[in-house]
């Protein structure tokens, strides 16, 4: 993708601002449009002297008309760790539903393309390993996890209709859990919250016994298979991430072990539906788009942990998001 004007909803969130960046070193225009409830402004403040950048702080669940042409839309606006949308559960039922009809309906109003942030929770606690983009899912839709996951299963049924009924071209694409630089220290994911404790001299906090399994993928190596799909013809979903599974507990010492920080491992309870395994099928990806994750778990989450190091303020508890 080069030479086009992308508009990115979620533009100063984690996965947000790595679009926008890269994006513009391919040579495209950006507009992020971003309403900072969970993304930050500093997430984008190194982008803005770039005469391609421009931001609409905006909430994308209300209606928005952005003037000029637009080439294509990257829907990535949605709070996204189980912290977030269990704080704010109707701002994340709302973005994937009524976000998701306002950005689709711009792309096709713009003639753009479309690409649609979702995510392996539409598999729930699954009962198949690893999990094709053909399996359906295990998802409890009244659990608090529901309003994030039903959100994202809505929102692909939304765009799937918009295709095949006003020929849009769409991607979706189901992300995997994902870490990297602009995380933020506590917002309840797993490597941020690991790393931070490990750096603070804080216990690290390892839920149920830790025998549940996650696949790590690094930011950079997701957001180039996220740019590969918006450019492809692939209209059903793709799972991008990376299938190297570990444990939790395994995941824990891997983090002390890279920040040579001696904090104890205890255990908390599990949260409510929190899927025992997870780890992507990525065939589809390798043969339709030729990728494949290349960063090493030890590799980036080298970077990961210099990032917090250099950035303190995100590795410290912050006030509530409502305050
Ligand atoms: N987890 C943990 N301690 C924490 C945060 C998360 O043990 O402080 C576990 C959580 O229960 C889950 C896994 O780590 O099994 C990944 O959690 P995360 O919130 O990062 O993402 P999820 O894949 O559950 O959406």
């Amino acid at each position: 993708m080069t030479g086009k004007t992308c508009l990115v909803t979620g533009g100063a969130g984690f996965l947000g601002s790595h679009i926008c960046e890269q994006l513009l070193a391919k040579g495209n225009k950006v507009i992020a449009i971003d309403n900072f409830i969970t993304g930050a402004a500093k997430n984008i403040e190194h982008l803005k002297a770039n005469a391609d950048f421009s931001l609409i702080e905006h909430d994308i669940t209300k209606y928005i008309d952005v003037p000029g042409e637009v080439n294509a839309i990257f829907h990535f606006a949605s709070p996204a760790s189980p912290i977030d949308y269990l704080e704010l559960p109707i701002q994340t039922l709302k973005v994937g539903a009524l976000g998701t009809h306002n950005a689709i309906g711009l792309a096709l109003a713009k003639g753009a393309s479309f690409i649609l942030a979702s995510t392996s929770e539409v598999y729930g606690d699954p009962l198949v390993h690893p999990q094709p983009e053909s399996y359906w899912g295990n998802v409890n839709p009244i659990g608090p996890r529901g309003v994030y996951d039903e959100a994202k299963r809505f929102a692909e049924a939304m765009v799937m209709a918009y295709h095949r009924e006003h020929g849009v071209d769409t991607h979706i694409v189901r992300i995997f859990n994902t870490y990297g630089p602009r995380m933020r220290g506590f917002d309840g994911r797993v490597v941020p919250a690991f790393i931070c404790q490990a750096l603070n001299g804080e216990s690290i906090t390892v839920f149920g016994e830790g025998q549940q399994t996650r696949s790590f993928c690094y930011v950079l190596d997701l957001v180039a298979g996220i740019i590969k799909l918006a450019d492809s013809d692939i209209h059903e979903p793709v799972n991008i991430g990376n299938p190297s599974e570990r444990t939790i507990l395994d995941f824990a010492q891997k983090i002390l072990e890279l920040t040579k920080s001696d904090s104890e491992i205890i255990y908390k309870p599990l949260p409510v539906d929190d899927p025992k395994i997870r780890q992507p099928d990525i065939t589809k990806a390798k043969s339709l788009l030729g990728w494949e994750p290349q960063v090493s778990l030890e590799d980036g989450l080298n970077k990961t942990i210099e990032y917090f190091k250099l950035n303190p303020s995100s590795a410290t508890r912050p006030a509530s998001l409502h305050s």
